[in-house]
């Protein structure tokens, strides 16, 4: 029955997060532009403050600026038990560069986000249930730059191996010579997580603000077997932290910024059609169309949960690219 009705309402989630008016954009005179008409209770809806008046947006969940790491991950839980019962899970985080992105996937030390609880819970999981099965996590980071495909778990100044996407027998895509870590604990990821991180900063794009023109893709892949009867089940979490939404044709870029920039608007719209095929149901869904979306094809559609967070600053200054990115969210969930 459950399934069912996942099936009826579809697969795809929508989270809206709002992060605080920050101090540079208070001291530059911006204004907080965000309601949120709680006509329900139900704290789904948010409102920008334009000059068209629009209807407000509507998401299966909207997190205003005061809402903590922790009553976030209290809605995502429920994707991480999924993967624990066999399902591919993707959950992306969608903005503007500042929207709070990072701060929503990664976190910091004291204010840890998504990825980490995740993958905690994940942990938490599998010794629940540890005496019946046996679970193997690996775990691979790569980052996509200009449709390239980037190993982060690699050490830099290693020679750098071209990537190619290709499908098993079983219908699984995986990337060519990507390297796989095993983690046997949260303190394992840590440091994968480290390693990722000085690997994607001086890594080959030489941008200073390369994060923000790259995708970063996590994936966790759990194996469990049944420790009587050997059978193993196999499930994918991919946590992806996108490329900076924002417009790039009006800001003028050329050489290689231009390159960039045509490369993140194609992967984020090869994006957005895939999601909306699959809520519309088509038969004929565009994965092709990008690296990311081609990657992953196998934890995209109808049996799989896909969970997408739009980041948006509440200021006035950035009143555009929140309307842009919740218009983007919006197509995800009403085609
Ligand atoms: P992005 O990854 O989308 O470029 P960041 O996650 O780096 O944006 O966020 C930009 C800044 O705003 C960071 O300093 C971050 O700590 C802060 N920030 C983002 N979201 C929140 C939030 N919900 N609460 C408090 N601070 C936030
Ligand atoms: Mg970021």
């Amino acid at each position: 029955l459950f399934n069912e009705v996942m099936r009826a309402k579809g697969n795809i989630r929508v989270f809206c997060r709002v992060r605080p008016l920050s101090d540079a954009e208070t001291q530059a005179g911006a204004a907080d532009s965000v309601s949120f008409p709680e006509d329900d209770g139900a704290k789904r809806h948010i409102h920008l403050q334009t000059s068209a008046t629009g209807k407000p947006f509507a998401f299966d969940r909207v997190f205003q600026p005061d809402i903590s790491q922790e009553e976030v991950f209290a809605d995502v839980q429920p994707l991480i038990q999924a993967v624990m019962d066999g399902w591919n899970v993707c959950v992306f985080a969608y903005g503007q560069t500042g929207s709070g992105k990072t701060h929503t996937m990664e976190g910091s030390e004291g204010n840890r986000g998504v990825t980490v609880r995740a993958f905690e819970e994940l942990f938490e999981l599998a010794q629940q249930s540890w005496g019946i099965y046996s679970y193997d996590f690996k775990v691979s980071i790569i980052e996509i730059y200009n449709e390239t495909i980037r190993d982060l778990l690699v050490k830099k100044g290693g020679a750098s191996k071209k990537h190619d996407i290709k499908t098993n027998e079983a219908g699984q895509v995986y990337i060519t010579d990507l390297s796989h870590a095993t983690a046997t604990g949260p303190a394992d990821f840590k440091e994968l997580m480290r390693t990722a991180g000085k690997n994607r900063s001086t890594g080959a794009t030489k941008m200073n603000e390369g994060s923000s023109r790259s995708h970063l893709v996590m994936g966790i892949t759990v194996t469990m077997s049944n420790k009587a009867s050997g059978e193993t089940l196999t499930s994918k979490l991919s946590l992806v932290d996108l490329a900076g939404s924002e417009r790039q044709d009006k800001t003028g870029a050329t050489g290689e910024r231009l390159k960039e920039s045509l490369h993140i608007n194609k992967s984020l719209s090869a994006l957005g059609d895939v999601i909306s095929a699959l809520t519309a149901r088509h038969a004929h869904v565009p994965f092709r169309n990008s690296k990311l979306t081609h990657l992953l094809c196998d934890s995209l559609g109808n049996d799989c949960k896909t969970l997408l967070f739009v980041n948006v600053s509440p200021a006035s200054t950035n009143l555009s690219e929140s309307a842009c990115s919740l218009q983007f969210a919006a197509r995800a969930r009403n085609v």
